[in-house]
């Protein structure tokens, strides 16, 4: 379990922290008896465990974890999990189902829980799916026809199957992924200043964005 992110303002200056401080560590007053609107709320942290993520769209990075080791540069690999968080993942050697290894990513959920006709067929529609010939190994090319194209394509027949308009990758990535990166850069960022020093006060936060440059090869 990672720690949780706290934030609160004081000095008219947001400040971040792992614990509340008694005292606000730029002027020393006493944080007690504080203003409800100065009060600290933690910041949700934008990193879920992806076997606990039915029917989504998930990014981890390929090597590591995205708190610890991911500089914004490194390849990232995306999956889509089943109803019972098994997550279908293409690489080179075909299309891996896995119940371990995406507990720290981000998410896109693809179906409303009301949907119970699609939920109820999804694990077969993408087991199905994954069987397709190609998917096979050999037809793997890590810039034309990798784990974007799988993961992708797949959206895009689930969309085809409920008579929805199909998504273009640059579409999919701008609408649905890039928001979810850029909150992701600011809380990395975050997480690495606070796990080197007990406070993190910003007028407004730098941050080393996540690279989706991945997602825009083809
Ligand atoms: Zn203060």
């Amino acid at each position: 379990m990672e720690n949780r992110i706290i934030t609160f303002r004081h000095c008219g200056k947001d400040i971040y922290c792992f614990n509340v401080p008694v005292e606000c560590p730029i002027c020393g007053q006493s944080l007690l008896g504080r203003r409800l609107e100065d009060a600290p709320v933690s910041i949700p942290n934008c990193f879920v465990d992806g076997h606990h993520e039915k029917c989504s769209f998930l990014i981890k990075p390929t090597k590591g974890s995205f708190l610890r080791e991911y500089d914004g540069q490194a390849d990232l690999h995306v999956g889509i999990s089943n109803t019972q968080g098994i997550v279908y993942n293409y690489i080179e050697t075909g299309v891996q189902r896995v119940d371990c290894g995406w507990e720290e990513c981000i998410s896109v959920p693809l179906v409303q829980s009301d949907t119970y006709n699609l939920i109820n067929q999804w694990d077969l529609y993408l087991e199905q799916f994954s069987t397709a010939d190609i998917w096979i190994p050999d037809r793997y090319d890590e810039y034309e026809h990798n784990c974007y194209s799988f993961a992708l394509t797949f959206i895009n027949r689930v969309l085809a199957a409920q008579s929805k308009r199909q998504l273009s990758r640059m579409e999919f990535t701008e609408r649905f992924v890039v928001p979810r990166t850029k909150r992701a850069s600011k809380y990395i960022t975050l997480y690495r200043e606070l796990c080197r020093s007990y406070y993190y006060i910003a007028d407004d936060i730098q941050t080393e964005e996540v690279s989706t440059q991945f997602l825009k090869k083809n």
